[in-house]
């Protein structure tokens, strides 16, 4: 057997033994084999995952990169730093004695009940044997949690009050009118009945846990310089530092300042003829953005607009030929599920590798509990312009188009060992790209709002750093976001909240994008006349959710 070969026989047999060990993130991905199991997440269960991951980061080793093939070298190198990362996170992180919304049983539950991959009777089922775990599960949570901290037992609290909602309503109404026996029907109305007790016990212990962090105070949500460096490397896979790429975003920062203030000069005589133009460029900046986001959809159409926009980038993509969008993979916009709520506005959820043809969901969160100021404010932030913009990333020729290349990968390693840095670029990148081939006609109001758009990453960047590295408060990092980003303050207090309870995720935008960036402007020149956009972005694609490090080295090398 050749080492190529031995090596593609122990990834196969490697991902079956971690969807093993990790049945949970095996749902996510459609590997359905051990979906009536859920782990209860004590000491024994740990001891377990650090033994598994020691053991095959020494079988890695005895693989030596020069005598694979440059999909097998890329493999390696991410299974590799995947397994490095987990121990890390398991036993130098520690996120499980910390994070209350690291438990939360709603989204597993949630999954074998909205995807169809068997009967619905078989999956009730297998509902019902994996509920036997519930109260043993939130008992080890609890026991685990030594040292929360207030932000994410916030987050714990409201996330597992929306998974609450299965166990009430949306459960026993699909048992209820299922075609189960009566006798099976009662069984699982019982299990159901502990695992609901359980769930609000776990809830009720949090919020006592809040309400004595908010007397006595705790543990600091911010993980400091070193832990962050450590996590980045983790994190993105780039040659770069975190404080490196923090230092290369204060300068992007200034080029978009002095581009914005271009447009805003441009634009001023069609606006606010009249209206003298002030003298600092913010200032003046944000009064165009101002005027200009009134023109937003009514609270009650903001999902109608999203479904009305998918067909026409649709169109106009597939006329420019930019990437190849496969019309047998439907998009559906939904409103995001209850137990995925509380993190942002709208997000993507695409099927795994092990299930390419399920449905991919455009979840957008309503406004239905916002007050009206509250609507308004959204509502102008994601105006007509951005809201445009907000479809080209999360959906099309963004996260859903590319998360749908990535299932058509012949590596099923990197299909699953996403990097979200490369996820996060590829979406931010799309942006440019689509305005660079005529998207918004080349409009300087388009451009504005784009520039205000891409800011937000690299201001994300600048954020995350300064929070959970210089000890920024909330006062300062809002105002940032206000005068430095143009951005409103509903938006400016969400994004707040999110840099409490995730570190280095905000970094991973512009981390990303500025590589990729910088690939096609490679690319380009390596090409000549030969160069094809569509071929690049195909080609990029191809290679799965590899860091962008990484799918550069092997593009170099196939030429
Ligand atoms: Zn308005
Ligand atoms: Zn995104």
């Amino acid at each position: 057997m050749t080492e190529i070969a031995r090596f593609a026989a122990w990834s196969d047999s490697f991902l079956h033994r971690y969807w093993e060990m990790n049945p949970g993130s095996a749902l996510w991905e459609g590997y359905y084999k051990h979906d009536d199991v859920l782990p209860v997440p004590d000491a024994a269960t740990r001891e377990a995952e650090a033994i598994f991951l020691r053991e095959n980061l020494k079988d890695l080793e005895g693989f030596d990169p020069a005598t694979l093939d440059g999909a097998g070298k890329s493999d390696l190198a991410i299974l590799k730093n995947r397994l490095a990362r987990s121990l890390w996170y398991l036993e130098d992180f520690r996120q499980w004695q910390w994070d209350p919304s690291d438990y939360n049983v709603g989204s597993g539950f949630g999954i074998i009940l909205n995807t169809d991959y068997k009967p619905l009777e078989e999956r009730l089922q297998v509902i019902s044997r994996r509920l036997d775990s519930v109260p043993a599960y939130y008992e080890a949570a609890r026991e685990n949690l030594t040292d929360p901290n207030l932000e994410h037992t916030a987050l714990g609290l409201q996330q597992n009050r929306g998974a609450l909602s299965l166990f009430t309503d949306r459960l026993p109404d699909v048992i209820a009118s299922s075609s189960l026996p009566v006798s099976e029907k009662a069984e699982i109305s019982e299990k159901i009945e502990k695992a609901k007790r359980a769930l609000e016990h776990y809830i009720a212990w949090l919020e006592a846990t809040e309400e004595r962090l908010k007397k006595e105070g705790g543990r600091d949500f911010r993980i400091g310089a070193e832990v962050y460096e450590q996590k980045f490397a983790h994190d993105i896979v780039t040659g770069r530092s975190a404080r490196e790429l923090y230092e290369l975003a204060l300068t992007h920062r200034d080029e978009l300042h002095i581009r914005m203030t271009g447009f805003t000069k441009t634009l001023w005589p069609k606006y606010l003829e009249g209206t003298p133009m002030p003298a600092d460029d913010l200032v003046a900046v944000r009064q165009m953005i101002d005027h200009l986001s009134a023109r937003h959809v009514e609270r009650e159409g903001f999902i109608d607009e999203i479904r009305r926009h998918v067909p026409v980038i649709t169109d106009f993509i597939n006329e420019k030929g930019l990437v190849e969008i496969d019309p047998s993979r439907p998009l559906i916009v939904r409103e995001t599920p209850l137990y995925q709520r509380g993190f942002s506005g709208a997000s993507l959820s695409s099927p795994g590798p092990y299930n390419p043809t399920a449905d991919s969901y455009y979840n957008v969160t309503p406004l239905d509990d916002y007050t009206e100021e509250e609507a308004e404010s959204w509502l102008r932030e994601y105006n007509h312009w951005i809201l445009q913009i907000l479809t080209i990333h999360e959906a099309l020729p963004g996260h859903y188009t590319q998360l749908a290349y990535a299932n058509k990968s012949p590596s099923l390693i990197k299909a699953i060992f996403g990097n979200g840095a490369m996820i996060e670029g590829w979406a931010v990148y799309t942006e440019l790209m689509m305005l660079e081939n005529g998207f918004g006609d080349h409009e300087p109001e388009m451009w504005l709002m784009y520039s205000k758009w891409v800011l937000r990453a690299v201001v994300n960047t600048i954020l995350d750093y300064q929070i959970q590295v210089e000890g920024m408060e909330e006062d300062a990092a809002v105002e940032m976001m206000m005068v430095e980003a143009f951005q409103e303050d509903a938006e400016a207090r969400g994004k707040w909240r999110r840099a409490t309870v995730s570190q280095v995720q905000l970094t991973s935008y512009f981390s990303g994008f500025s590589e990729i960036l910088a690939l096609r402007e490679e690319w380009k020149v390596l090409k000549g006349e030969d160069f094809d956009l569509r071929e690049f972005h195909d080609k990029f694609l191809s290679y799965g959710n590899a860091p962008v490090m990484v799918i550069r080295e092997l593009m170099l090398e196939e030429g």
